[in-house]
């Protein structure tokens, strides 16, 4: 199998899904799960399945970059938590994903080993920033892989590319040795094909770990996808999201159409009014660059990255850090910095801090009335190439679906639910309440089972 998906790598070279491959390294993994297999051991939970994982998770011994030139040489020193789980539990880690640098963007463009195409229409861009594990996965090139969504980057690739991405709620899986973006909202994600591969995944890699202590103190259930007994359910959609005016109007009626459907099944969905949306992406792109700016300071050339020759002290810092970095990262580096400076800390970032505050007590009030929340991913389907690079602020607009989980902290999955007459597919988000990945799980696998639409 491992050869199998070697040779499907080499054959999708040119979609750039994968910044390095494990070639001698998994055939090892593959014939040592063959040996348990002869000698009749167990092979462990996740016992050969295939994963790739993304560029921004610390793997022991093999090399980490963020997609950053910043990065370049650097190998981890220890396994993140999420990785480390899952070769406990017999997975062959095949290759380490390509994606936007440090984990920003939405396009996957913007990487310093070159951009991500997208397999259904090599034209458009696969999403981002976890770009390369969503196509890995939807061209087949390995089994499920992990992402990281700071503000949607594992469901928007998902969606982009016609498969699953979940998003786990904050505090579920170890960020011990993700590199950080914005450490408030990052989590580790999972894509997959089916949701049983997902759900064997969040249950190998989630729950309590010494070495986070944001984790959720809670060991986690094995996750499963069998439909839930407890039906109907209360769906809540949100109003201002549909009536968005970015909003494509085929998704739009696809909605529509999904919700439809759902009610003649017997379930009640209704529109609530979220009076906020607009503040959706301000809020998380001040408070996201602010942590940035926090987070990336530790790559200087002297305590991490990318060096270049010593002359005079202030010019060393700066040369390292405008050569190591891309022009993205710079950016939010920069609003980041300019958010927290004195006399506009007040006016960007505590103010950013009170809407964060008033989303999470908007979203714990209809989750006090309704089971799940359904929306889009993405205003639109997956972008042209090249059509975000010069255009930054629509590209972070483009984020006011996804970005509203990951201020409230709950967990999300983007599921391929529908096709547009353009072609391309695109997703239903669902959202569950805290803590409810099980909950969300099931309610994915009956919306996968009863409501594809499209195919
Ligand atoms: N597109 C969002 C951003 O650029 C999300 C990124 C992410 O989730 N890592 O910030």
């Amino acid at each position: 199998m491992v050869r199998d998906y070697l040779d499907r790598i080499s054959a999708h070279a040119s979609l750039n899904a994968f910044i390095e491959v494990y070639k001698e390294e998994a055939l090892l993994a593959a014939a040592s799960i063959d040996d348990r297999f002869r000698e009749k051991l167990p092979p462990g939970r996740l016992g050969g399945v295939v994963i790739g994982i993304k560029d921004v998770l610390c793997h022991k011994g093999h090399r980490v970059s963020a997609a950053s030139r910043m990065l370049e040489g650097y190998v981890a020193p220890y396994s993140a938590t999420a990785v480390q789980r899952l070769q406990d539990a017999g997975a062959i880690i095949i290759g380490r994903l390509n994606c936007d640098e440090f984990a920003m963007g939405s396009t996957s463009e913007t990487s310093a080993f070159g951009k991500v195409l997208n397999p259904l229409d090599p034209s458009r861009v696969p999403g981002g920033s976890s770009g390369g594990s969503a196509v890995a996965v939807a061209a087949g090139l390995c089994m499920a892989s992990l992402g990281s969504d700071t503000g949607g980057s594992v469901r928007q690739p998902a969606d982009f590319c016609g498969i699953i991405g979940f998003k786990p709620g904050y505090g579920r899986i170890s960020r011990y040795g993700l590199i950080a973006y914005a450490s408030s909202f990052d989590q580790i994600g999972v894509f997959g094909r089916n949701l049983d591969m997902v759900a064997e995944v969040l249950s190998v890699i989630g729950g309590p770990d010494d070495f986070d202590s944001t984790v959720f103190p809670t060991k986690v259930p094995d996750y499963q996808v069998t439909i839930p007994e407890k039906r109907p359910f209360n769906l809540a959609y949100l109003k201002n999201a549909l009536d968005h005016q970015g909003l494509d109007p085929e998704i739009r009626t696809g909605f529509e159409f999904f919700f439809e459907k759902l009610r003649k099944a017997g379930h009640r969905v209704d529109g609530v009014d979220f009076d906020l949306m607009e503040y959706l992406a301000p809020a998380y792109y001040v408070l996201t660059t602010a942590e940035a700016s926090s987070n990336l300071a530790r790559f200087d050339g002297i305590r991490y990255g990318y060096a270049g020759k010593p002359d005079q002290l202030v010019d060393y810092y700066r040369n390292n850090r405008s050569l190591g970095f891309g022009r993205e990262v710079k950016r939010r580096i920069m609003l980041g910095t300019f958010v927290l400076s004195s006399g506009y800390y007040e006016a960007y970032y505590t103010k950013a801090q009170r809407v964060r505050r008033l989303v999470r007590a908007r979203t714990d009030e209809i989750f006090s009335k309704y089971d799940f929340i359904i929306l889009p991913n993405s205003p639109v389907t997956a972008f042209p190439a090249g059509q975000m690079l010069n255009d930054p602020v629509a590209m972070y607009l483009a984020d006011i679906y996804t970005v509203f989980a990951n201020l409230a902290g709950v967990p999300a999955v983007s599921l391929p639910l529908f096709r547009h007459s353009n072609g391309m597919p695109f997703g239903a988000q669902v959202i569950g309440n805290h803590s409810d990945e099980a909950g969300l799980i099931q309610v994915s696998s009956y919306f996968m089972s009863n409501f594809r639409m499209g195919d």
